[in-house]
């Protein structure tokens, strides 16, 4: 069955009158907020880009979706997760402050900002998958236990899911850093040597018991370690960090996790793509990060697949031939596509409605 997918056209992407003017249009006409009820406790799901990063989806755009969800009476705060990587959003306290310096204050967007604690065990949920790859995803309870979820997407490529929309966001963005890491490493870790201060953190989560203490270091048996990534996820001082080069693997344990954090929302979930500032990185990347396609509009959909492939679409037609697959020829996007419609989270199938 085909989705609706809902679209305005934007021209330029900071002009915030104009978007903003758009963007009430886009909600008000597409209906994807109308599942939400009063008092609804709504995780509107975001990106509050890294330093030095200017791709992620302004906090005025933000402010236009979170009041919508208030003025219906519900309660909407604004999220997202820690990243693995060394930056200014690896822990609770820089996140926010990051958040607040890109502008994303309760006077502009109309609700509070609140970014789980990895080191809280009480803010990480364990939800069962049972998937080909992983079988239970570490997810930020507060996205879990929330009513519904709104998610705002930039649409955008990366280098090891060619792009990046909804799915993405949601998979990697409410999961913890255990979990960001299990979707990320699928491979035996190796130590710096270097840098590891012999600490143990990582002998005591080692679900595999893979590591032991040789001398003040870590040393990881390869035959014992089963890929998880939770070693590098709570070593203190990065001594321990592999990324996995295949992308399709990354691509499928992102489908699993997105299905994971989507669960129970089949009717409580709306998303929101910003085809804008379409850079050849994610808005992780706090270094230059070349835009590679010019701005062309935002969609809503509440289909996770449809939208990115609607995005996809969209963005084909405009430049009139795979930027993505320019950005990074050894990256297929579509498996993630076509991953999540075998996994039913929607439907590969749409309809193009211009609001
Ligand atoms: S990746 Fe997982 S199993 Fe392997 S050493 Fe690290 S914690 Fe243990
Ligand atoms: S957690 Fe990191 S620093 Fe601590 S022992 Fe393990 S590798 Fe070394």
């Amino acid at each position: 069955m085909k989705s609706k997918v809902y679209f305005v056209p934007v021209k330029d992407a900071d002009d915030i009158k104009r978007v903003s003017e758009r963007l009430k249009a886009l909600l008000a006409s597409s209906g994807v907020m109308d599942f939400i009820r009063e008092e609804d406790k709504i995780a509107v799901k975001a990106h509050f880009g890294e330093e030095g990063n200017t791709g992620y989806v302004r906090a005025e755009y933000a402010g236009v979706i979170c009041r919508d969800i208030i003025s219906r009476g519900a309660k909407p705060f604004l999220s997202d997760t820690n990243t693995l990587y060394k930056g200014k959003r690896t822990n609770p306290k820089d996140h926010l402050d990051l958040a607040k310096s890109h502008g994303f204050t309760k006077e502009i967007t109309g609700c509070k900002v609140i970014i789980p604690d990895d080191t809280n065990k009480e803010d990480t949920l364990d939800v069962p998958v049972n998937g080909k790859l992983v079988k239970t995803a570490k997810l930020a309870r507060i996205f879990v236990e929330a009513d519904g979820i709104v998610a705002i997407n930039h649409f955008k490529g990366h280098m090891l899911s060619g792009f990046g929309g909804a799915i993405k966001n949601i998979a990697m963005g409410c999961a913890m850093r255990e979990g960001k890491m299990m979707q990320h490493c699928d491979v035996c870790p190796e130590v710096n040597e270097e840098n590891c201060i012999g600490c143990g953190e990582c002998v005591k989560i080692c679900p595999a018991n893979a590591i032991i203490i040789v001398s003040q270091k870590a040393n990881v048996d390869g035959k014992k370690c089963i890929g998880c990534g939770n070693c590098a996820a709570v070593c203190p001082t990065w001594a321990m960090f592999v990324f996995s080069s295949s992308g399709e693997s990354v691509q499928k344990k992102m489908v699993e996790y997105a299905y994971a954090a989507l669960k129970g929302k089949a009717k409580k979930r709306a998303f929101i793509n910003f085809a804008v500032k379409i850079n050849k990185e994610c808005d992780c990347w706090g270094m230059e990060n070349p835009r590679i396609g010019p701005d062309i509009g935002i969609l809503a959909s509440s289909d996770p697949v449809s939208v990115d492939r609607a995005c996809f679409d969209l963005v084909m037609k405009t430049c009139g031939k795979n930027i993505f697959k320019e950005a990074h020829p050894e990256q297929n996007s579509q498996i993630q596509l076509n991953y999540a419609k075998a996994l039913g989270l929607g439907s590969l199938e749409y309809e193009l409605l211009e609001a």
